[in-house]
């Protein structure tokens, strides 16, 4: 007989969970037979203990069993079916751009994004800024979309990973998301559960940071890679920096029109360039439509060059219901918000750091992220024109704008990015792309 207590009594005292033992918690979690109660006691005592790779292993797949799991082997004989993934930041809207650009260079991107955490944007409130955009469409308008352009971003459905869903809401609660261990497992278990075969995980290091310190970035995605892999996922990581926004911008349509931009190359910040490339180009190599990165990174530039990379998120917006053609059509159909202002520097000097984490609030301030599950987000609102650290700048110099619903929340936007940005002297620019972690 199953019994709860004393999974938990076990791993409180330190001890190895068994397969079963695993599994028969979370087939608790989903059919309710597990408290809310023993669920927060079981993640106080895994944040305390820990767990070994066997038992995030034996978690991460009894979390993708809980629930339905993707199969995608009617349609992909001719290409991999990968994915990136990232911890979230502040002005990263590589998900937009890179997915169809792996499209592009012949993988299938079913892309399962989540919506904004905290002080972190979320791939799926910036596509619900596109009106009639279906973010969470039904399973088989997704593998339609898939099927039919090679990439379709959605929302998380209610029928992948239930388990984590429920365990997520609770560690959300009581101080325990934070645990390595059921980071990495919650995250594989829904990715496993799109059917995927390949992985890249873009984990943020710096102050917009899920992870609070490098070495804990640098553990989360080791454990990451060691756990995907031993759950049957070609996974690798990538260490990136988050100690400034990645695009020169935040918020919903903003970052939209930012996308649009850069697959245009009306725009294409050097920062986010990098970090872009580097992702889909590993993602490429591990899905094996590369013989290595240089040649990735050519194949790359070429759905840039020639376009087909905007032609997939084309015809991935018009397929999911938003308007076709959008990139000849951002400006009528993405909102802007009523009031625009310019951040002027206080003072003068070069920008030596900047608080990723304030920013984000900013927009989440603003109206463009939540403070409470149930929030309604204004998709114009948001920041632009930031300027990035190592910039000289003068006093009274723009060093950002607000684009805000009304002017008392512009002031307050104004105000909190003067905080948040850091005058000094002359610093060392930091590279983007800081470390790859292979199995
Ligand atoms: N994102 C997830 O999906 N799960 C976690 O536990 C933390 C971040």
């Amino acid at each position: 007989m199953f019994i709860p207590q004393h999974v938990i009594r076990q791993k409180r005292n330190g001890a190895i969970l068994s397969v079963d033992e695993i599994g028969g918690f979370v087939r608790g979690i989903v059919d309710n037979t597990v408290s809310e109660g023993q669920i927060a006691a079981l993640a106080m005592a895994v944040y305390f203990q820990g767990m070994n790779r066997d038992e995030a292993v034996a978690l991460t797949l009894a979390m993708r069993d809980s629930g339905k799991v993707l199969d995608w082997r009617g349609f992909s004989g001719n290409g991999p079916i990968i994915d990136k993934h990232s911890t979230g930041g502040v002005g990263d809207l590589v998900s937009l751009v890179l997915g169809p650009m792996v499209a592009a260079c012949g993988g299938w991107v079913p892309m399962i994004s989540g919506r904004g955490l905290g002080h972190t944007g979320g791939t799926l409130d910036k596509l619900d800024a596109i009106p009639g955009y279906q973010s969470t469409p039904s399973i088989e308008r997704f593998r339609e979309t898939v099927k039919n352009v090679g990439v379709a971003i959605i929302g998380q459905t209610d029928d992948l990973a239930p388990a984590d869903r429920r365990f997520y809401a609770t560690r959300d609660v009581t101080a325990t998301v934070e645990s390595i261990p059921l980071i990495t497992a919650s995250i594989l278990s829904k990715k496993l559960a799109a059917g995927l075969s390949g992985l890249v995980m873009d984990v943020k290091v710096g102050s917009g940071a899920f992870m609070p310190t490098r070495a804990k970035s640098r553990e989360l995605a080791q454990s990451i890679v060691a756990v995907g892999n031993g759950a049957g996922l070609k996974t690798s990581a990538i260490l990136t920096d988050m100690n400034e926004p990645l695009a020169p911008c935040a918020g919903n349509a903003i970052e939209i029109r930012a996308a649009i931009d850069y697959l245009t190359g009306a725009a294409r910040p050097a920062r986010l360039h990098e970090v872009t490339l580097a992702l889909a180009a590993e993602l490429l190599v591990i899905g094996g439509l590369a013989k290595d990165a240089h040649a990735a990174r050519i194949a790359l530039q070429k759905s840039l060059d020639d376009g087909h990379a905007l032609e997939r998120f084309e015809k991935m917006v018009a397929a999911l219901g938003g308007p076709s053609n959008i990139a000849s059509k951002s400006a009528q159909v993405l909102g802007f918000a009523p009031i625009v202002v310019d951040v002027k520097a206080n003072r003068g000097g070069t920008i030596s750091a900047i608080d990723t984490y304030q920013l984000g609030m900013a927009v989440v301030a603003l109206g463009g992220g939540r403070l409470r599950p149930q929030d309604k987000i204004d998709y114009a609102v948001g920041l632009d024109q930031c300027a990035s650290i190592g910039t000289h700048v003068s006093i009274g110099e723009v060093i950002a704008r607000v684009h805000a619903r009304d002017t008392d929340a512009a002031a307050g936007a104004a105000a909190q990015l003067l905080r948040a940005y850091h005058m000094g002297e002359a610093v060392a620019l930091a590279p983007p792309v800081i470390e790859t972690i292979h199995a």
